[in-house]
């Protein structure tokens, strides 16, 4: 999970401030230099490091964080501050051109998701703007590069324009942009060669692109797994192409957060969007602010609400919340929403969205069991249509039916029924605006 270890070490440092009341400078200093530790530890740029902590310390010494009563939570929230500044403060949303089409030009290293991300990014304008893009296969360095776009494309409903691997790239380029014009498509996403290295080659023919295509967006996407070499990397392309933004991938990854935190002070370009999967629907926009508190380990309950509306389908989720206001939530509404949360993604990572899960010890090891969620479902099967619409019918012989219908043990079918009983007791208190029912679900 993405920034495991920085959480860890900022809350344990933090958290020292939590147990004692009255907090000296020395305990100030202490908790400066812990933050200091965890933010090299985890690969952000050295001077990102310092700068932060100088930062930090500042806006300490400002709030009068020694004199106030809650000193753990000043810190918390400089430090969230600092963080989400350092990140751009702000989203910087996609440039879109006055006139048709409006041309981004995605570049990057080999293998670090550029021709992923460019699909990605072209269902995404399709979903929110209705967008008519065209995909101009322009890497024809690596062969198999065009047959990946070709099968995105494909995937995702957009035209490619290739002319195969023998044609100079800035030709393609020319020619896939008089077919965007002649066919009005509003979006033109070009994919570019990547090498493992930076080499001046590289960087002239993207230039000579450039001159060519004039893009309105010049995205480079990098690895956040490689961590300080991202930035470097983001710091070359940006000498030589300017770029306008940053795509960050493998956010799903392990990576320490080196790259996340330092790019935009490194490299003064904003990170516009973040790719978090290898589904074509991984790709986020990136909330400075929310990724601050993600780092923190507060949880990025924004995103997985925006996860689940574009997952969900809407009108069902109305119907459902209406049903758990009512308490007529029944078996096939439960079979229903099993389906929709899986379609979500993983469900640790999901989980460890929600604020205060992201280190719950409980969580450490979590994993939701892929077969366990095969079993409810099989019980859930096994009941008869009325069983599912009205579970008070379910009585002991009923319940032996099912067990023997779906092959498991009675006394599972039995803690599954208790299991649903409080999950809908909880909900009709939810709807009804009484949390209380929440705590034990969120473990605190
Ligand atoms: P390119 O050489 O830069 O065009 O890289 P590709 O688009 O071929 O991506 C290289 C590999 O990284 C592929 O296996 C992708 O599926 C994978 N990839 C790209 N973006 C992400 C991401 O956000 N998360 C994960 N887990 N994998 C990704």
């Amino acid at each position: 999970m993405a920034f495991e270890g920085l959480t860890e070490r900022l809350q344990q440092a933090i958290g020292k401030l939590k147990r004692k009341g009255k907090v000296s400078e020395s305990d100030v200093n202490e908790v400066m230099r812990e933050i200091r530790l965890a933010l090299l530890e985890a690969d952000v740029n050295f001077q990102v490091v310092k700068d932060f902590v100088k930062d930090v310390r500042k806006k300490a010494t400002g709030a009068k964080v020694l004199e106030s009563l809650t000193p753990a939570q000043q810190i918390v929230k400089i430090v969230n501050e600092q963080l989400t500044e350092v990140m751009g403060q702000e989203a910087v949303p996609l440039q879109k051109s006055e006139k048709i089409p409006t041309i981004i030009m995605m570049v990057g290293l080999q293998g670090a998701g550029k021709t992923t991300t460019l699909g990605k990014l072209a269902l995404k304008l399709k979903n929110e703007q209705h967008a008519r893009p065209l995909l101009i296969a322009g890497d024809v360095y690596r062969p198999a590069a065009i047959d990946q776009l070709q099968a995105l494309g494909q995937q995702i409903e957009a035209p490619v324009f290739s002319l195969g691997t023998d044609v100079s790239p800035v030709e393609i380029v020319r020619q896939g942009l008089e077919l965007a014009q002649e066919k009005k498509n509003d979006y033109v996403l070009i994919d570019t060669a990547g090498r493992l290295q930076i080499d001046q080659k590289l960087m002239d023919e993207l230039k000579q692109i450039t001159q060519l295509a004039h893009p309105d967006e010049t995205l480079l996407t990098v690895d956040a797994m490689t961590g300080q070499n991202a930035v470097e990397v983001a710091k070359g392309f940006n000498e030589q192409l300017n770029i306008t933004g940053v795509v960050l991938t493998k956010l799903d990854g392990d990576t320490r957060g080196g790259a996340a935190l330092s790019i935009r002070a490194v490299t003064g370009k904003p990170i516009k969007f973040i790719g978090q999967g290898e589904k074509m629907t991984d790709l986020d926009v990136f909330y400075p602010d929310r990724m601050a508190s993600r780092i923190l380990g507060m949880g990025d309950m924004l995103t997985l609400i925006e996860k689940a509306q574009q997952d969900f389908d809407e009108k069902k989720a109305a119907e459902m919340q209406e049903k758990m206001r009512e308490n007529s939530f029944d078996f096939n509404d439960f079979l229903d929403q099993m389906e929709q949360v899986q379609k979500m993604g993983p469900m640790d990572d999901l989980m460890k969205m929600i604020p205060g899960m992201a280190n719950n010890p409980a969580l450490k090891n979590f994993q939701i069991d892929e077969k366990q969620i095969a079993h409810i479902k099989a019980v859930v099967l096994s009941m008869t249509p009325q069983e599912r619409e009205q579970p008070d019918i379910l009585n002991p012989s009923r319940r032996r039916r099912i067990a023997g219908g779906s092959g498991r043990p009675i006394q599972e079918v039995n803690r599954m029924i208790k299991q649903f009983d409080q999950m809908k007791k909880m909900m009709s208190n939810i709807s009804k605006g009484n949390l209380n029912g929440m705590e034990g679900l969120l473990g605190n």
